[in-house]
């Protein structure tokens, strides 16, 4: 899957991404994430890429210019795709929109700074507006590398186990059971007996009891979204 970030700063972006599982999966060419200065692309003088906002009022605004023509040539190399505008005013990212982003090939994220962007780049080219959450930023790049790690551990190949992500937080609106590793007592306390069953029918219904109980106690909003059994409905009744 291929990402595009047009920004000013690509070296936050990338300097971000480039650790870890995410840095793995683009050495291994899983995903790959273009970072395109659109200052490169500045018709001005000195490159500049912001001006004074109409009307007045304080700070910069992010000019068309630049933009438009950094994207069309992107458009050139690349094809066309979803052009993502990482604003505090769009839809809040959650794990559904993550699994839907992943299923396209290729998307593109636009980074405002400042003040933001020209309203007119948004009416010619963006196809959706995305919030981190109900918070404003300098700017949109640590929003898209947030986007990008949620999205891209989705993608087969990234984790070592493709099924573990099926099982996490917000899968299917309910938050993922408790987790334990070695040793099976630590400091007095106990690892569930269950767990060192090998039981694995007991331990998937265990699994699930806790799953349902964690999000009915942490996130009660989410249960009217979850895909609920008629015994799921039974063992939150209790
Ligand atoms: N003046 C804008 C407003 O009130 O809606 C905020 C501009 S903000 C200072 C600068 C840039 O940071 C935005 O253009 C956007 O790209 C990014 N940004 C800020 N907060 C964000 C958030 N919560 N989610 C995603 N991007 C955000």
């Amino acid at each position: 899957m291929k990402f595009n970030v047009l920004t000013l700063f690509p070296d936050m972006v990338m300097d971000s991404l480039n650790h870890s599982i995410i840095g793995k999966a683009m050495e291994k060419g899983i995903i790959q994430v273009n970072s395109i200065n659109f200052r490169d692309f500045s018709d001005s003088k000195h490159n500049s890429v912001d001006d004074y906002p109409y009307g007045g009022g304080a700070g910069m605004v992010i000019q068309a210019q630049p933009v438009l023509d950094a994207y069309e040539d992107l458009v050139k190399k690349e094809g066309t795709s979803r052009l993502i505008y990482l604003t505090p005013q769009g839809k809040t990212f959650n794990q559904a929109m993550a699994e839907e982003f992943a299923r396209e090939d290729q998307l593109t994220f636009l980074c405002g700074h400042y003040e933001g962007i020209d309203e007119r780049i948004i009416d010619s080219i963006v196809t959706d507006e995305v919030s981190i959450g109900d918070f404003v930023l300098t700017g949109g790049e640590m929003a898209v590398v947030l986007i990008i790690d949620a999205v891209a551990r989705l993608i087969p190949g990234v984790l070592k186990n493709n099924t573990s992500s099926e099982h996490e937080s917000f899968h299917d609106y309910l938050l993922e059971y408790p987790q334990y590793s070695r040793p099976e007592i630590y400091k007095g306390m106990s690892v569930p007996k269950v767990l060192l069953s090998g039981h694995h029918k007991n331990i998937e219904i265990w699994r699930r009891e806790q799953s349902l109980l964690r999000t009915y106690k942490k996130r009660p909003d989410l249960l009217p979204f979850a895909n609920l059994t008629e015994s799921d409905k039974q063992f939150l009744k209790k």
